[in-house]
């Protein structure tokens, strides 16, 4: 079974009554071990429809389905287990705790899922050194820069090793270095561990790496390579 499926998908934002239509009825299905791209010019609904797959935000019409549950309709506290045992974000908002350190904001999902202290600092320093943010593991992020900080942030959705990570962008503000690093780490996760990736993105190093791209345009599906080759098997 999949493990997100998008059904007649639409998203109206209305600001003060201006309304601004972002997506268009959208369905989508993504099987587990997909690494699969969304691209689209800006504007085109990609951070829209990772946010209403995540739960972060409520779909005017349609139906958001993850790991077999019904993610628009479930109550707050639901969600945020869902969100806690399945899902990571790669979001631009970093959200990173201030009174923790680089360390214990990467480690910090695999606490609140009561992962042993020792397991769960190895696996987050092992996340911050492919990012390379080792020698900064004991800094609080109003000692990180911006760039910094976004790479804890990434470390503790890699961290966390969830069944689906959600990633809008996330090599457009890493150096190219740290870009390819994540990149790689991706990659294993996937490969490896078999967790299933939706992003958008336009780094090419990254679109060499995918399994499947659908493309958005206007706030549709303008084209998907995995329903192209399921009609070249017809
Ligand atoms: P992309 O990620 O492909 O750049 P977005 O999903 O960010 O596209 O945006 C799709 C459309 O929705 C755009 O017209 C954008 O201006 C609009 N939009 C996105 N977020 C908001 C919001 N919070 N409030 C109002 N309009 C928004
Ligand atoms: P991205 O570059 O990932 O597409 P944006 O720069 O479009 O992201 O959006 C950044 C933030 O601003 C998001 O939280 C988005 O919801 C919000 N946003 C985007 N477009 C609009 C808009 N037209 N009006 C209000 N908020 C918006």
């Amino acid at each position: 079974p999949p493990l997100v499926r998008v059904k007649h998908l639409e998203k109206i934002y209305d600001v003060s009554g201006v309304k601004t239509p972002a997506l268009r009825g959208v369905d989508l299905e993504v099987l587990p071990g997909e690494f699969t791209a969304l691209a689209g010019p800006s504007g085109s609904g990609k951070s829209t429809l990772l946010h209403l797959i995540g739960g972060l935000d409520h779909p005017t019409s349609g139906e958001v389905w993850l790991s077999g549950k019904r993610v628009d309709q479930l109550a707050r506290t639901e969600l945020a287990d869902l969100r806690l045992r399945h899902l990571g974000f790669i979001f631009q908002a970093y959200n990173l705790i201030p009174v923790l350190t680089a360390l214990e904001n990467a480690a910090f999902v695999l606490e609140l899922r009561g992962v042993p202290r020792r397991e769960r600092e190895q696996r987050a320093l092992l996340a911050l050194e492919t990012l390379g943010m080792a020698e900064f593991a004991a800094r609080r992020p109003n000692q990180l820069s911006g760039g910094q900080q976004q790479r804890v942030a990434v470390a503790r959705a890699l961290a966390a090793e969830p069944a689906v990570i959600l990633a809008d962008e996330p090599t457009a503000n890493l150096d190219r270095k740290t870009g390819e690093a994540l990149i790689e780490y991706m990659k294993m996760l996937n490969q490896m561990q078999g967790i299933t990736f939706v992003f958008s993105t336009h780094d090419p190093r990254l679109l060499a790496h995918v399994t499947r791209t659908v493309e958005l345009e206007d706030g549709q599906v303008k084209s998907d390579s995995a329903q192209a080759q399921a009609q070249r098997r017809d």
